[in-house]
């Protein structure tokens, strides 16, 4: 399937977000599935040292759009500016990570140029010329399957997590294109004028290379601090399933799952989970999973690298003094 698929990455203070590298990774892969060319689509102000980062870290090549006053994100300009680049560019796919952003932009963009966009998507089946997106309704208990209709090009945006940002595969075509798309008056009618960073807590797991995370199995709050223990021997963030945010274990910001954060470490450890559906959303693209439980047919075991049947409360205080150790 000839063509070309574009892939727009989001960055704020300088640095791409980190779904926006899982998006050109995954970008990577399906065109060359397609057999299609890729591009990078990078909007922004001075951001000619950033296309270079990721013109070089991915391979290939990057289109910016450079304008003063696309310092900062407007729906207007944005709109604007992809909506030709789509037109001078004529690609088949047009990837974005599911942001408020994309949220944001995305239906009007597809609207007014009478595409169609498809959501949130956590993964792609191709099957000889069909290409179909599967989106998860309901908080996660159905798969549907979206499937193309119309014409050229589809807008998909992927959910934060479902794909892996390490898995960006470094090609052999490097380069930066600039392209100039001025904007007209009426999309200027928006100034932002000062971004307020939302409060968080103290840790963002989304960008954590190491989670420890606990389920149900560590009994009582109490006992939970042993996860706590092993995190800080770690240096990692600490996650949790929903009965331990539900029970006040911790607060809800450590959830993982499809009513809580969904997380891509390198490193993965699931103490005590079962390995519920609504759990393993959140956490399966993790690049290594270690799930500790004490019952054999625990579902966690099928999405695990290592699996250690064993009794939380003797495997984790061994741990504990191993990661100790070797940090010491
Ligand atoms: C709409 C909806 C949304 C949901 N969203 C989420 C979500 O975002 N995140 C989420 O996590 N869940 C979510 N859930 C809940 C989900 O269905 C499960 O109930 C939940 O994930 C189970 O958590 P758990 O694995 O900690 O507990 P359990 O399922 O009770 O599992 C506890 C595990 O610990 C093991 N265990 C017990 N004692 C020990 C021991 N001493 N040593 C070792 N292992 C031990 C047991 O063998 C068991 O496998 C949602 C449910 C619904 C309906």
């Amino acid at each position: 399937m000839p063509g070309k698929t574009l892939v727009l990455a989001e960055h704020r203070a300088g640095k791409i977000k980190s779904i926006s590298w899982e998006a050109i990774g995954f970008g990577q892969k399906l065109a060359e599935r397609l057999n299609q060319e890729l591009k990078v689509v990078l909007i922004g102000k001075a951001i000619g040292d950033l296309a270079e980062e990721v013109s070089r870290r991915c391979g290939q090549e990057v289109l910016t759009l450079v304008n003063d006053h696309c310092e900062t994100y407007t729906p207007e300009a944005y709109c604007h500016i992809l909506s030709q680049v789509a037109q001078q560019e004529t690609p088949f796919l047009f990837l974005m990570g599911h942001t408020y952003q994309a949220i944001d932009f995305a239906p009007k963009l597809a609207t007014r140029l009478g595409r169609g966009f498809i959501p949130n998507c956590v993964d792609c089946q191709i099957d000889a010329d069909r290409v179909v997106f599967v989106r998860q309704v309901f908080n996660g208990k159905i798969n549907l399957q979206v499937g193309l209709k119309g014409e050229p090009p589809y807008f998909v945006s992927l959910q934060q997590g479902a794909f892996n940002a390490y898995e960006v595969q470094s090609r052999q075509s490097p380069r930066v294109v600039n392209l100039t798309i001025p904007l007209p008056d009426e999309v200027l009618k928006r100034k932002v004028l000062e971004i307020f960073q939302a409060a968080q807590g103290k840790v963002d797991l989304s960008q954590a290379e190491i989670i420890i995370a606990g389920g149900r199995g560590l009994g009582s709050k109490e006992k939970f601090q042993l996860i706590l223990d092993l995190a800080e021997a770690l240096g990692a963030a600490v996650g949790a399933s929903r009965p331990v945010t539900d029970g006040g274990w911790l607060p809800k910001e450590h959830q993982i799952g499809s009513s809580g954060q969904t997380v891509t470490p390198k490193l993965y450890i699931a103490c005590g989970i079962s390995g519920a559906i609504q759990h393993l959303v959140g956490m399966m693209n993790s690049s290594c999973i270690v799930a500790i439980n004490k019952d054999p047919n625990a579902p966690i075991f099928s999405v695990a690298d290592y699996g250690i049947v064993g009794d939380v409360f003797k495997v984790l205080p061994v741990l504990i003094e191993l990661a100790k150790e070797i940090r010491k």
